[in-house]
């Protein structure tokens, strides 16, 4: 089969691979049906990265696919089932899984080959850009099959979102305000109006990306390299934002000081290279919230219900789909602005 390999050094290279065979009989053989390339993979890629990961593991964290062979332990799931994939599954004994913490599980750090990181399958082992996966049953969610790969190879990132959305608690009627307008941006802005929002500003540099964020839901797509932000956030939500999610990775001061008195911070962007100066005495005038949020956990059950609802403009947050051979197309319209969420379709099928 062919797989997309991390080389190190930002080289990602299409090279032929053995199928791989299921080792353990809690394990699950599955058919790649949607692969997503995340920012994330970009991360990896860049020079010198911004996120680490295990040279030689084939990439792709965000998938779905189909039951192919279960191992003799496995009873969740059955050959020909659809399923979701959460790809840093907590043991679920370990002394951070039983304490409600399965981001810190110790098993799955342990196994990374980055101190301090989590074992993300798909970055620190052999992910699903490729044909053929192999992933612990307690990591799948099944699916109905009315839901298209493309849509449901969005569970990852969603789960991440949801997961976040719960510490935010939106009410109806509240503003909020997303800086970056990528996936991750415009899962966020499509959740807050389907909970109610007034009004959702997306921040972006890409005139592609504001066009699809007003697709899926802004009610405003400002470009920061044109428009005064903070006095347009101020005209049109006095006082500042309910809410403010920071979806790129440095903005962190720039999202304090676009929030309300009492308002609410998120840190999402995922970028291990910043260092923001962070504007102490707004910060404590202003009685802000942060929350930083890590993974999806405790989510991912509500995914196959979420996903099959309709209730998000999901076609609108999917902008290509490639097969598998066209992946560095894919990073490169990626790179420069020019696509959204691009879900990879392996050869095979
Ligand atoms: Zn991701
Ligand atoms: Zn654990």
């Amino acid at each position: 089969m062919i797989a997309a390999v991390f080389e190190g050094n930002g080289k990602l290279v299409l090279k032929e691979r053995p199928s791989p065979r299921i080792a353990k009989p809690t394990d699950v053989l599955l058919k790649v049906q949607g692969v997503g390339i995340c920012g994330t993979d970009l991360h990896i890629l860049q020079v010198p990265p911004a996120h680490p990961a295990t040279v030689g593991a084939t990439l792709g964290h965000e998938f779905t696919g189909e039951v192919v062979e279960a191992g003799s332990a496995v009873s969740e799931v059955r050959p020909g089932d659809r399923v979701l994939v959460d790809p840093h599954p907590g043991c679920g004994v370990c002394e951070e899984c039983r304490s409600g913490h399965p981001d810190r599980c110790g098993p799955l750090y342990a196994s990374a080959s980055a101190p301090g990181h989590c074992a993300t399958i798909g970055i620190f082992s052999d992910g699903a850009m490729t044909s053929w996966v192999v992933v612990p049953a307690h990591a799948l969610y099944r699916i109905d099959a009315s839901v298209p790969p493309h849509i449901a190879a969005l569970a990852e990132p969603l789960a991440c979102v949801v997961s976040a959305a719960d510490k935010l608690k939106a009410q109806p009627g509240e503003n909020a305000v997303v800086l970056g307008g990528g996936p991750i941006g415009l899962l966020f802005a499509s959740l807050f109006k389907a909970s109610g929002a007034a009004k959702v500003f997306v921040s972006e540099v890409s005139a592609y990306r504001r066009k699809a964020a007003l697709a899926c839901g802004a009610t405003r797509a400002v470009d920061p390299t044109k428009e005064d932000l903070a006095a347009l956030v101020g005209r049109e939500m006095p006082g500042g934002a309910d809410i403010v999610v920071e979806a790129v990775g440095p903005l962190l001061p720039l999202a304090i000081e676009l929030a309300h008195s009492s308002g609410r911070v998120l840190q999402f962007g995922h970028d291990e290279l910043a260092r923001p100066a962070i504007p102490v005495a707004e910060l404590l005038r202003k009685e802000i919230t942060i929350f930083g949020s890590f993974i999806g956990k405790f989510s991912f059950h509500k995914l196959p219900r979420l996903l099959a609802s309709g209730v998000l403009p999901l076609e609108h947050i999917v902008s290509h789909r490639l097969p598998l051979s066209r992946v560095h197309e894919g990073i490169d319209l990626l790179r420069r602005g020019q696509a959204i969420k691009i879900v990879l379709h392996p050869e095979t099928f």
